[in-house]
């Protein structure tokens, strides 16, 4: 085929621009491939990862990600159905209601779920979605799913250690003075009388002094399991102090009486160690609601605590008893 040289000029500005169209192609090629870099890095660190499933074939669709944090292969085939089953019950049945709810009013949804993945692995995910609508008709849902595991446990460590203490696991000074608000604020709402024990070891100092700090945690830790088995109906149990503790319950002078005298027997024991021996006791203040202020109630279960040790400890004390000077002794009988 013969070309005419204005054939020749034409077919040479196309193949310019042809090539200037192939260059334009390839750096946007290598910016999508440098942005799918960066996406891939940073989804990678936030482990953070895309999902969408179309409507209402309900087809999944993950990326990269959002298979590692199920522990699944990726690129594998997805089932919802069987996807739905690595969330906790509790988690499976929020996000049925959000996605619904969601999908019904065209809208979005962000929740925490709790997953066990595929290889056995408890995991928290913080999901986004949001639904995309075709002819206002809901053709898509998508979002974000990210491993929030780590900052769940940070989250719960700090709330644990906000109400907690930890070496005894009982409740703290914190939590107990929180619930003796509640409990004085509640006074006259409920029959049953509300009483407020405070307990203190008798011998404390010589156990640390005689076997060390060690040892007197070991004490600590014992005396919260004996609380613990003791006070089973108690509201709360709690470390406020050293060694001192405080328990609330809600129940008549007999019965407290019974627990108090209980308190006293179990925490009534031979420390041996090394040869030696140690007595340990505890001292019981008991103080009975009667629409005091939460300091004015925690001074007089005191003050009952401190006659308690005044009447020669390991026995406890009432508030308002103070002619009964002999304290009730648990252990003489035993
Ligand atoms: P009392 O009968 O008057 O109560 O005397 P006690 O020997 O029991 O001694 P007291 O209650 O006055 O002192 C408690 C001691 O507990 C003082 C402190 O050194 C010790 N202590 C406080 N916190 C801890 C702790 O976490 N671990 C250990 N091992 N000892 C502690
Ligand atoms: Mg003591």
């Amino acid at each position: 085929m013969i070309f005419s040289r204005r054939d020749t000029d034409t077919i040479a500005r196309l193949r310019l621009q042809i090539s200037q169209k192939e260059a334009v192609i390839q750096e946007q090629a290598s910016a999508l491939v440098h942005s799918r870099k960066i996406f891939d890095r940073s989804s990678a660190a936030a482990r953070l990862g895309v999902w969408q499933c179309s409507l209402p074939d309900n087809a999944l669709e993950w990326t990269d990600v959002v298979y590692d944090i199920f522990d699944l292969p990726r690129g594998s085939i997805l089932d919802r159905s069987e996807i739905v089953k690595c969330y906790s019950e509790a988690s499976a049945r929020n996000l049925n209601t959000l996605r619904s709810k969601a999908i019904a009013e065209r809208n979005g949804f962000t929740m925490d779920a709790e997953i066990i993945t595929a290889m056995g692995n408890r995991r928290w995910i913080r999901i986004t979605a949001t639904v995309e609508c075709e002819d206002a008709k809901p053709v898509r849902i998508f979002g974000i799913k990210q491993d929030i595991t780590d900052e769940k446990i940070t989250k719960d460590r700090t709330q644990y250690l906000a109400a907690f203490d930890v070496m005894t696991g009982l409740a703290n000074r914190a939590q107990f003075q929180s619930k003796l608000g509640e409990f004085c604020d509640d006074y006259g709402r409920g029959d049953t009388p509300r009483a407020l024990i405070l307990v203190d070891l008798d011998g404390f100092k010589t156990l640390n002094d005689t076997f060390g700090h060690s040892a007197g945690d070991d004490c600590l830790r014992e005396t919260a399991r004996h609380l613990e088995r003791v006070c089973t109906q108690a509201a709360l149990i709690a470390r406020i102090g050293g060694d001192e503790f405080a328990i609330l319950v809600n129940e008549n002078r007999d019965s407290v009486s019974n627990v108090a005298r209980n308190i006293v027997r179990a925490l009534y024991r031979p420390v041996h160690l090394e040869g030696r021996q140690v007595q340990i006791g505890a001292s019981v203040g008991i103080a009975f609601m009667d629409g005091s202020t939460p300091s004015e109630l925690f001074k007089k279960a005191d003050v009952a605590l401190y006659a308690a040790k005044a009447a020669g400890r390991n026995t406890f004390e009432i508030s308002g008893d103070a002619d009964d000077d002999v304290g009730h002794r648990a252990t003489d009988a035993a």
